[in-house]
Parts: structure tokens; C-alpha cells; sequence
């Protein structure tokens, strides 16, 4: 693993993701290095040659950068994070994520926090700090059953401290939600999933996959699901069929479940 200590520049980001103002990414990088992640392409930005999950950029002056710049633009909602995961475990060691959730909440900022990393509970007396209605935090989870989360997301929190700490969290009275993304037709298990979150989450959100890693899903289908080869092999060809088919599952999902349930689609 290559670890580099950087100086970044700027650190609020303007983003569209999720109907959200603002992106914060503290790490360019990240060790949790799942096969389907789309971030990969700030490999291109920032030079680096390493396979993704190799190397991580650690934005040490993020903290610094980020007090002048809620000076001067406007208040609004921020993502932790959209290109890497705010509490992949070398944030153990440096704490960025922590300060930056500290600044945040002082000139209060609205945080959605997305997190595949139960290491989120350490900042939980921050969280607690926020105003009603200023924070979120969200848990990824894509399977159920650990052998996909080895495939998948190999560097990530099991599927179970997941749960345990999205349970915990909403014990804590933190709003939290669900995001299923991307949905891997065939593997993912949209109801299962659903019924172990259900009574702990505001809001269930999905995700379509993209096609940026076309080359590592079909990899990882090929090795351990060949019986789904010709379906991705279709998917990677033309997504329509396969969007048409979430959202036919989604109208299905909201019929069985109270909980709102959020489609996102690229
Ligand atoms: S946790 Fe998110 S940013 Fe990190 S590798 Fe996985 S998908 Fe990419």
C-alpha cells in the first residue's frame, strides 16, 4: 500500500450526487478497494499508477483548508465522501474525517455521512453534536452474505458490523438510511437486505450499476458467478433491460415496505 501525505487546496467540492450541494473527499484513494468502485478515475488526476486500493493520498491540511472556505461559500448540504469512503481504516491514524464532521457541524453545515466502515462509531460525540435534520449517515450494503462481500469489497467492514453499527446509530437517535449500490442483478438480495435494515433506516435508497469497471465486474462474475456471465455480459452491452428491471423491482419494493424508497439511476 503506497500512503503519501498531501497538501490539497481546496476540499469543498460543488457535486450534484444525490440532490446534495457539496462533496468532501479527505483521502483521493481508497483501501477499502471494491472491484466495482467508479472513483477509480482519479487515477487520472492525480497521477497515480497503482492498482485502485493500492494507494491512498492523505489530505493532511484538509482541516486548515476547510475552515477558510465555510468562510466563504455559501451554507449547505455536504457528502462525506463521493470518490473514497471518509472511514476506511486509515482514518484510525489520522482523524481528518473527525475534524472535518467537528467544522462542519460548528458553522452548521447539513452532513450526509456514506460509509462501508463501522469505524464511524468513534465520532459518534460529534455526530450526537448536530441539529435535527443536519445529519444523516448511511451505511452501504450490497449483500448479505460475506463470501460476496470478499468479492466485492474486499478492504470494507463485514456485513455484519454494518449492521451493528447502522443499529447502533439508530439507537443513538442518528438518522440513518440504507444505500444498496450498486445493485448487482442476480446476487444482490434487494428483499433480504431490506428486511434486516428496515426498522432502522429513514430511507432505502438504490443504485443502478455504471459501467466504468467493466473490465473488473465481468473478472469478478466470470471467477465466481459463471452462471451469470451471459446476463452481464448483456448488462455491460446495454443497461436498459437491466434498469427496466430495478425499477419494476422497485415499484414491488414499495409496495411491501413503510420505508420511502429511493431509486437513483445514472
Ligand atoms: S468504499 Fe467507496 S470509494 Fe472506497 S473503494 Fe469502495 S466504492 Fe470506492
Amino acid at each position: 500500500m503506497n500512503i503519501r501525505e498531501v497538501r490539497c487546496k481546496s476540499v469543498l467540492s460543488d457535486t450534484e450526487l444525490y440532490g446534495l450541494d457539496y462533496s468532501i473527499n479527505p483521502y483521493t484513494g481508497c483501501e477499502h478497494s471494491c472491484t466495482y468502485c467508479y472513483a477509480v478515475f482519479m487515477k487520472k488526476f492525480t497521477g497515480h499508477k497503482e492498482r485502485w486500493g493500492n494507494f491512498v493520498d492523505v489530505k493532511v491540511n484538509a482541516p486548515e483548508v476547510l475552515r477558510e472556505e465555510v468562510q466563504k461559500k455559501e451554507n449547505g448540504s455536504v457528502l462525506m465522501s463521493s470518490v473514497t469512503d471518509p472511514y476506511q481504516p486509515l482514518e484510525e491514524k489520522y482523524g481528518i474525517t473527525r475534524e472535518v464532521l467537528e467544522i462542519l457541524q460548528e458553522n452548521e453545515f447539513n452532513v450526509s455521512i456514506l460509509t462501508k466502515n463501522s469505524l464511524v462509531l468513534r465520532d459518534m460525540d460529534i455526530l450526537k453534536k448536530f441539529n435535527h435534520g443536519q445529519l444523516s449517515a448511511g451505511f452501504t450494503i450490497n449483500f448479505l452474505d460475506e463470501e460476496d462481500r470478499k468479492v466485492w469489497e474486499p478492504g470494507a467492514s463485514t456485513i455484519e458490523n454494518r449492521m451493528e453499527a447502522l443499529r447502533r446509530l439508530n439507537r443513538e437517535g442518528i438518522p440513518t438510511y440504507v444505500h444498496v449500490g450498486p445493485w448487482l442483478e442476480g446476487i444482490t438480495d434487494l428483499d433480504g437486505i431490506l428486511e434486516r435494515v428496515e426498522d432502522f433506516v429513514y430511507e432505502f435508497q438504490i443504485e443502478n450499476l455504471n459501467r466504468k469497471r467493466e473490465c473488473e465486474v465481468m473478472k469478478a462474475i466470470r471467477k465466481n458467478y459463471p452462471e451469470e456471465e451471459e446476463r452481464y455480459e448483456e448488462i455491460m452491452k446495454d443497461p436498459s433491460g437491466q434498469n427496466e428491471r430495478l425499477e419494476e423491482g422497485v415499484k414491488e419494493l414499495r409496495r411491501k415496505t413503510n420505508v420511502p424508497v429511493r431509486l437513483f439511476i445514472d
